[in-house]
């Protein structure tokens, strides 16, 4: 560098940040015409810069010893000079990684050359501004990864010295005035002929030549092309040809900025950042609103997939393997879209049999009865609050979980409202139709028309997610019955809802029901009684059976097949009761007296304690001659009845089971045993499920009499027209041996 004397330093120092003692020794050759770092800090010293090599590659001709050959190859003929020389202090294959051309493997060379700049530093301020209006999901990524880059901003160096792309639309004269031509028309004009139909690429428009507005000059074409993520942050007006062609200002306005854009984690230095730019370069807005950031796929194992791991799953292949729904499902709703999540076979499976299935199964046993009953829409059905308890709650939780994706979906949580869309499916199929389908088989308009109702709402709360198989059942079972209903599930309105039709009561008691039965379940897979024989009583809590309504005791019984449900206070001479203090409460209510009234809990009959906080909510005992009254928070009740009953108790709550079998529920249970072997003949003999038939049986004992008594229920159940026995069966006549039976059916 020139000193103030006028005579240069030959050997000095010069420092930069990014030499470090980690890697190497700490010392650092600059080139500056082969590196940014090396450039900036020759640029800030003064240091002149060289640039031996050719854009070729090659050493330039005149370059003494490796004038004209490829600058990798030059390596072995310099080792030799400073060999030959004496200056080579050792020389040893050294391994690091060095940039080669991904498609050639051609080793690539840093090389400083002049560019095109946007000045982007220039509404960094700006930038900042748009990004915090921009809502992104997850939110850390904002001034986080994103932030911190605009924060850094640097000017976006725009060209690129390639022939493929869009050509830098600048002319230049021989006198270096620059002309930026903004359209064809202006092309055009410039030139001085009609341009509109040129093809705006290289090589055509390369061929334009136009006189220099400042000189008179030819100008001509500079030769770079643009970086092609200018082209992809162009995209919310370069779509419609804006703002030339006809109408894209209409179609720019109504689209400007976009409520919401979706990529992968690693766009943000990319479409992320190119679309914030270039909207607030031209529009100072930003182009889009939302930002929906995701997180990378992993294979199976949770590792990255690769070609080299061989744990590659290609989209195309698992979507013509499970469907493109299931795949679709997978991407918004298994886990959250911005974490990193396993994708795998087993987990598309599932989801084709919990979800796609389930849905799938519901409607064609929706479409089989309104079919079969000939049911459709039109028909008058009772108003949804004269409906059954099933149908009332069925409608509550369609309203409750419109409400929850409705709000779900206005921020973006795709994962919550997949989780309560399949909770509502399982609870669709596997509560509302399984307690229903007697009703359906008897083609109640109140449970086709509510099942109707929430298929339809449904399918349309499923569209973004499923759009291929709402769309089918759309067409199938909406579209088909009424002409008037929206073309497609995807122009179809989104479901309304009803806080009318929401009862938290009625839902708090429906999931109370479920406890119970299920409790009901394990007391009887406990007691190796199967569900179809009926037994005589259910004991349940006391407190439950205040709670619930007579219809929900009622679905307990039938779904438990039991004759009656009692409560364990109505029934206190079965049940061995036993209550205990609950310390925490009665230590704030009760101080010093505490262990007094805990002795007078312990000695009070548990059994009208139970009753009477069942009954009152309080219940008065005595302690130490004075009448204290305790609510349900101050003591624990346990309840268990004596021999002959099958008890299951959970997080509280106890069902037991009455298991004395008389003869008469025997003989209901056969009868049962009778249907389900006729049922599945029917089934086998491949009848219609409305088709009549006719029944002939042969059997003794308990079965035949069970048969007798039971012979109406049979009859209906299976829908036979018909039923006669004869002592002996006929041959080929179906048999069950355990039970005695044998029988034969017809169509009727
Ligand atoms: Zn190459
Ligand atoms: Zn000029």
């Amino acid at each position: 560098a020139a000193g103030d004397d006028g005579a240069c330093d030959a050997h000095f120092v010069v420092l930069g940040d990014y030499v470090t003692t980690e890697d190497g020794t700490g010392l650092v050759h600059q080139s500056p015409a082969f590196g940014a770092d090396d450039m900036a800090i020759c640029l800030a010293y003064g240091l002149p810069v060289v640039n031996p090599v050719r854009r070729d590659g090659h050493f330039a001709d005149d370059v003494r010893l490796v004038g004209g050959q490829f600058f990798k190859h030059a390596d072995a003929d310099l080792v030799r000079e400073l060999e030959h020389r004496g200056l080579l202090f050792k020389h040893v294959a050294y391994e690091h990684s060095y940039p080669h051309c991904w498609r050639c493997h051609t080793p690539l060379l840093y090389y400083a050359l002049p560019a095109w700049y946007i000045r982007t530093t220039a509404v960094k301020e700006a930038l900042l501004r748009e990004n915090e209006k921009t809502k992104w999901y997850p939110d850390t990524i904002k001034w986080g990864r994103y932030g911190d880059w605009l924060r850094n901003n640097v000017d976006w160096s725009l060209s690129r010295t390639r022939y493929w792309g869009t050509p830098l639309p600048i002319w230049r004269c021989p006198g270096g005035h620059l002309t930026c031509v903004g359209s064809l028309v202006e092309l055009g004009e410039l030139a001085g002929t009609d341009l509109t139909s040129l093809d705006p690429h290289r090589p055509y428009v390369d061929d334009v030549a136009l006189p220099c507005p400042d000189c008179g000059a030819e100008a001509r074409r500079v030769s770079e092309v643009i970086d092609a993520w200018y082209d992809s942050g162009s995209m919310p007006f370069a779509q419609w040809g804006y703002p030339y062609v006809k109408g894209s200002e209409e179609e720019f306005e109504a689209a400007y900025p976009a409520q919401f854009i979706c990529e992968a984690i690693d766009q943000t230095r990319g479409w992320f950042y190119s679309l914030m730019a270039i909207g607030t370069l031209l529009f100072d807005e930003s182009s889009y609103e939302n930002v929906v950031c995701l997180g990378l796929l992993l294979a199976e194992d949770g590792r990255k997939m690769s070609k080299h791991l061989g744990n590659v799953l290609a989209p195309m292949p698992l979507m013509d393997q499970h469907g493109a729904d299931a795949v679709r499902w997978f991407m918004a709703a298994s886990g959250s879209p911005w974490s990193a999540r396993r994708v795998g076979h087993a987990t598309l499976q599932e989801i084709v049999r919990k979800v796609l299935l389930t849905y799938w199964n519901t409607v064609a046993f929706q479409v089989l009865y309104a079919r079969t009953n000939g049911w459709n829409p039109d028909q008058t059905a009772p108003a949804a609050a004269e409906r059954p308890v099933l149908d009332r709650w069925l409608l509550s939780q369609l309203h409750r979980v419109t409400r929850d994706v409705t709000a779900a979906l206005e921020v973006f949580d795709t994962q919550r409202v997949g989780a309560r869309l399949g909770e509502f499916i399982d609870d669709l199929s596997n509560w509302y139709v399984r307690r229903s389908r007697r009703r359906f088989w008897d083609g109640d308009p109140a449970a086709l028309a509510t099942l109707h109702e929430t298929l339809d709402a449904l399918t349309r709360l499923l569209a973004p997610l499923t759009p291929f198989v709402t769309e089918r059942v759309w067409q199938d079972l909406v579209r088909s019955v009424d002409p008037n209903s929206a073309e497609s599930v995807h122009l179809a309105s989104w479901p309304a809802y009803d806080v009318g039709l929401v009862d938290d009561q009625l839902d708090a008691g429906m999931a109370l029901t479920r406890r119970l039965v299920e409790l009901g379940r394990s007391a009887r897979s406990e007691a190796k009684i199967r569900t179809r024989q009926p037994l005589g009583r259910a004991l349940i809590p006391s407190a439950a059976f205040a709670a619930l309504s007579e219809e929900l005791k009622a679905e307990i019984a039938a779904e438990l097949n039991v004759e009656t449900i009692e409560s364990f206070a109505g029934a206190r001479d079965l049940v061995d009761s036993a209550a205990k203090a609950n310390f925490r409460t009665l230590g704030k209510r009760f101080g010093d007296r505490t262990p007094a009234v805990a002795s007078a809990i312990a000695a009070a009959d548990a059994g009208r304690l139970a009753a009477d906080l069942a009954k009152q909510g309080s219940a008065t005992i005595d302690c130490d001659g004075r009448p204290v009254e305790v609510t349900p928070a101050d003591l624990v009740i346990t309840e268990r009845p004596r021999e002959g009953w099958s008890v299951v108790n959970e997080h509280g709550e106890t069902v037991a089971l009455d298991l004395t079998l008389t003869p008469e529920l025997t003989r209901a249970g056969l009868a049962r045993e009778a249907v389900r072997l006729i049922q599945e003949a029917r089934k086998k003999g491949g009848l219609d499920v409305v088709d009549r038939i006719r029944l002939t049986w042969s059997a003794d004992g308990a079965t035949a009499q069970a048969l007798r008594q039971h012979q109406e229920l049979v009859a209906a159940e299976v829908l036979a027209v018909q039923v006669t026995s004869q002592l002996e069966p006929g041959a080929g006549w179906h048999a069950n041996p355990e039970l005695g039976l044998s029988f034969s059916i017809e169509k009727a």
